[in-house]
């Protein structure tokens, strides 16, 4: 990188931008400016480049770029143009993208949008600038510096939401940005209480599974007070370890060793309330350091940050496993807790495009108890209760897995019978019949059931179905009861 601002004829330039339109714009506006001007439509097209570092401008145009998908790439990119100049093109509506290309090095930067005239300007400003002598940050300045890119990643791996997993997994790799770590953990209290090695990240040889002997029951492990990510998390202290020896373990620091490691240090992530904590953040070093005041509260402030985010991930999975509880009960009728009316037609519709698809028959059988309100009428609705659901089980007992039960509504069930033809239907309503007959009921003598039976027609709906299937019920009711009827085609 020269010193001085090259000239005109022999600048480099590199536009980014994923729309062709634009950096087609972009090279009418401004192309007159470089001697060469590249253009790549994202960070790993521009990283694909030779001479990133000769690079005389980095112009990268924000624009069409998404902060959630590209965020990491192009954090790669600024990372990685290596001193070359960067002039970034932010929407005005999006200027969060800043704080966090900035984490990753000098960026110069314009609101835009800029008309042509404009951006020429601008460009040609830069350019003329030269590269910024950029002045050797202090070591203080460097921490600094490196403690922001390390709250910044951290908040951007915490802000993406998902589940517990994934977000992790991305904690952990921000961890590693930072300077001199070789590989982060995250151990995390389950809800039944166990200790679990949740998301590691860095060196890809070093498992601390396979270094600790497990990655579960790790509260029980016999290696909770030597190891300081199972320390902070039992005892909820920051646990340091700047000379492995001093864990009184060599068979666990000479492991360490091996795969580069000097030195670890782990916090506690507090628990929402009092209490134990939720885990713990485990940060391996490849050289024994000291911490600085801020370096440390910076720590103890991810970790913080990370329990907020991982109580939210846990609160999220809570709410999709009450979700898929709600839609379980909102299928099932409370009093039998077989498929209701409702779920049965959504079932019946699907049965009927697969014995569609596959040629197969389809048979549905209807029946309804006979003289039930006399049962009411005599015993009691709590017994008629209990006869509806000696009714249902015994039902159920007696159809295959994957025929479906229905209560249609009152005392009427239907049976969704797949790969069943009429004259099967018949026999399967028949058993039906015969088992509800010679079915012990509680408090009452004896039920019987009455009975249609339906096959589906090539081209008939489901409504059609049910209207023939009952009206063959009907016949049965009028032909003296406890018996079966086939339907018309
Ligand atoms: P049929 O042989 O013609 O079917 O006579 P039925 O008495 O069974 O016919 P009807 O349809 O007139 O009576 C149905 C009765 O079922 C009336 C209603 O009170 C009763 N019933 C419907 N739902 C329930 C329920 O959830 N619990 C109880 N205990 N009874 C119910
Ligand atoms: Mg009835
Ligand atoms: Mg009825």
């Amino acid at each position: 990188m020269s010193q001085q601002a090259a000239p005109q004829g022999s600048r480099t330039g590199l536009f980014v931008n994923p729309a062709a339109a634009r950096r087609a714009e972009f090279a009418a506006a401004c192309g007159s400016l470089f001697g060469e001007l590249r253009v790549a439509d994202g960070a790993d097209g521009a990283l694909a480049l030779p001479g990133l570092d000769r690079l005389d401008l980095l112009v990268i145009d924000l624009e069409r770029f998404d902060p959630e998908l590209d965020h990491a790439d192009l954090a790669r990119l600024v990372t990685a143009r290596a001193g070359a100049p960067t002039f970034v093109l932010c929407p005005f509506a999006n200027a969060r993208w800043l704080p966090a290309l900035m984490a990753c090095g000098p960026i110069d930067y314009a609101i835009a949008p800029l008309d042509d005239e404009a951006l020429l300007e601008a460009v040609r400003a830069r350019l003329a600038r030269g590269p910024a002598p950029l002045p050797e940050p202090s070591p203080r300045e460097r921490e600094l510096d490196a403690l922001h890119a390390l709250r910044t990643r951290v908040r951007l791996a915490l802000g993406e939401g998902e589940d517990l997993a994934a977000l992790s997994e991305r904690l952990c790799q921000a961890l590693c940005s930072w300077p001199g770590v070789a590989h982060a953990a995250l151990f995390y209290l389950q809800p039944g209480g166990d200790l679990q090695l949740q998301a590691q990240h860095g060196e890809r040889t070093l498992n601390l599974a396979k270094v600790l002997g497990r990655g579960e029951r790790l509260l029980q492990s016999p290696l909770r007070h030597a190891f300081p990510g199972l320390l902070a998390a039992s005892a909820n202290t920051i646990a340091l370890l700047d000379d492995l020896d001093k864990s009184g373990e060599p068979a666990l620091a000479d492991k360490l060793r091996a795969h580069g490691v000097q030195m670890v240090l782990a916090l506690p992530i507090p628990s929402s309330g009092p209490g134990a904590p939720r885990g713990s953040l485990c940060l391996l070093f490849r050289a024994a350091r000291r911490f600085s005041r801020d370096e440390l509260d910076t720590l103890a402030e991810l970790a913080d940050l990370a329990a907020v985010g991982l109580r939210l991930a846990d609160l999220n999975r809570e709410g999709e496993e009450m979700l898929v509880r709600v839609t379980h009960l909102s299928t099932l009728d409370a009093l039998t807790g077989i498929a209701n009316r409702r779920h049965g037609e959504t079932l019946m519709e699907q049965e009927i495009k697969r014995a569609r698809r596959y040629g197969h028959p389809l048979a549905l059988i209807a029946f309804d108890i006979d003289r039930f309100k006399g049962v009411n009428d005599r015993y009691g609705h709590p017994v008629g209760d209990m006869v509806l659901r000696a009714v249902a089980d015994a039902a159920q007992k007696l159809v295959r897995a994957s025929d479906v039960l229905v209560r249609a509504g009152g005392e009427e069930f239907q049976v969704i019978a797949p790969h069943t033809s009429a004259i099967d239907g018949l026999k399967v309503a028949e058993k039906l019949r015969t088992a509800i007959e010679a079915t012990a009921m509680p408090g009452v003598d004896q039920v019987t059931i009455s009975l249609g039976v339906a096959q589906l027609g090539e081209h008939e709906s489901a409504d059609s179905l049910t209207v023939r299937v009952n009206a063959a019920l009907a016949r049965a009711k009028r032909a003296g009861r406890n018996c079966v009827e086939l339907a018309m085609g």
